[in-house]
């Protein structure tokens, strides 16, 4: 595999970075992941957007322009024949010279800036959309600023061990009683003709498929509420899902081992799926 560091295109095991990297010793980076499918970037713009806030709201420089980045992205398709799949993008503050809480010298310490691609065929025909999902209920310990797309990804990632342990697919996270969001992912439930989903605020990630999921609500002649809601209320709902830039559209079927409706994907969230993977394949760049 080809992979981007630092402005060079290099083979995977020739990239390295410093073990004073802020990104390894304090999780002081960012990422974002963009899919891939017929070999095209699905909403590259939406993922630049909010690459530039979240280095904005943490003080760190932008090292790049939106344009080049968008050459890097197609460059490591190309160069890694990726007709479906996923980059990955992380900026880190970079790699002063010793380990210090204090920010370094953004003069003098430039941002690491890593892009890698992921081959995954099949990628927009999962059969787990066919399945659905089923998710637990956990406790939602992390930080206060879900807003930002940091790496500081510990608690998801023991939140998916959980999930695995119990014989979920994932884990949905509850704050004073209220779902914030899957650990990857934004939650949704449908009642009736209504998605609801979380209002965005620093308590979630602001999904850039979440966005997009929204906007097309109208065309499945759906509404929409943003709003909080409890474990209880989606386990009463018709149908459920969630939706991240890798899963696009994922049916749930089963919150807490409650199933929803006769426990099989319905046509709601199979419509908005399909709605979704149609527009931005088209839009893909
Ligand atoms: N929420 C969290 C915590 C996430 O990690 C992600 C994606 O990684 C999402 C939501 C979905 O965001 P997006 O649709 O931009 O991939």
């Amino acid at each position: 595999r080809t992979v981007y560091l630092n402005g060079e295109y290099l083979p995977e095991n020739e990239a390295k970075v410093s073990i004073f990297d802020r990104a390894f010793l304090m999780a002081d980076g960012v990422y974002e992941v963009t899919s891939v499918l017929d070999g095209k970037l699905i909403d590259f713009d939406g993922h630049a957007v909010r690459l530039a806030r979240s280095l904005n709201e943490l003080d760190m420089k932008n090292p790049i322009s939106k344009e080049d980045l968008l050459e890097v992205h197609r460059e490591l398709v190309r160069r890694n024949n990726i007709e479906e799949g996923l980059v990955y993008l992380q900026i880190t503050r970079g790699a002063p010279n010793d380990r210090d809480f204090v920010f370094p010298d953004p003069e003098t310490t430039e941002p690491t800036i890593v892009l890698f691609t992921q081959n995954k065929p099949g990628l927009g025909n999962d059969p787990k959309a066919k399945q659905g999902l089923k998710v637990i209920s956990i406790e939602d310990q992390r930080w206060g600023r879900r807003d930002i797309k940091t790496v500081q990804l510990l608690y998801p990632s023991l939140g998916k061990m959980m999930a695995k342990k119990a014989g979920a697919d994932d884990a949905w996270m509850v704050q004073d009683g209220f779902v914030t969001e899957g650990t990857s992912n934004n939650a949704y439930f449908i009642k009736g003709n209504t998605i609801v989903t979380r209002a965005l605020s620093n308590d979630i990630l602001h999904g850039i498929t979440r966005a997009a999921v929204l906007r097309f609500a109208e065309e499945a002649q759906m509404k929409v509420e943003e709003r909080n809601f409890t474990i209880e209320e989606a386990q009463t709902g018709d149908e459920a899902f969630i939706s991240s830039a890798s899963a696009f559209v994922m049916p749930v079927i089963e919150i807490d081992g409650v199933q929803l409706g006769d426990g099989t994907p319905g046509a709601r969230v199979a419509r908005l799926r399909e709605i979704y993977l149609e527009e931005m394949r088209k839009a893909a760049v």
